[in-house]
């Protein structure tokens, strides 16, 4: 059986103006609706040590497959993720990037839908 995709979508805590252009809960319950993945989840700073704790906790147990994280730059999001991923055997392959700065929820929205369909 094929594992599972999962979806976090991370926003500098929230407070941070390259996100006030979207309704980060309207994003997500978006992609919930279309079920286009199989978990979606919001955190507010992946990048530090709670984050870090976050991401090998959630990939410990080996079913997420696919993790698409809409963040901030996909290579400073490569760098950050590396050593949680490592730490659990995730494949970094499977972690597909975008970055979500500054858009509108319809914007974010249609740039998530992309991400995934391109990587199915
Ligand atoms: S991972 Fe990127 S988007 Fe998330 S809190 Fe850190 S800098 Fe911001």
């Amino acid at each position: 059986m094929a594992g599972k995709k999962g979806f976090i979508l991370c926003v500098c805590q929230g407070t941070c103006p390259s996100f006030s252009k979207m309704d980060i809960f309207g994003v997500l319950s978006d992609l919930r609706r279309e079920k286009l993945v199989d978990y979606v989840c919001l955190h507010p700073q992946l990048c530090v040590g709670d984050g870090e704790e976050f991401l090998k906790t959630l990939l410990s147990g080996g079913e997420t497959e696919k993790l698409y994280i809409a963040a901030c730059d996909p290579q400073m999001q490569s760098k950050m993720y590396r050593d949680a991923f490592e730490a659990v055997g995730f494949d970094k392959t499977h972690h597909l990037a975008l970055d979500i700065r500054n858009r509108t929820t319809e914007e974010a929205g249609a740039a998530i839908k992309e991400l995934i369909a391109d990587n199915p």
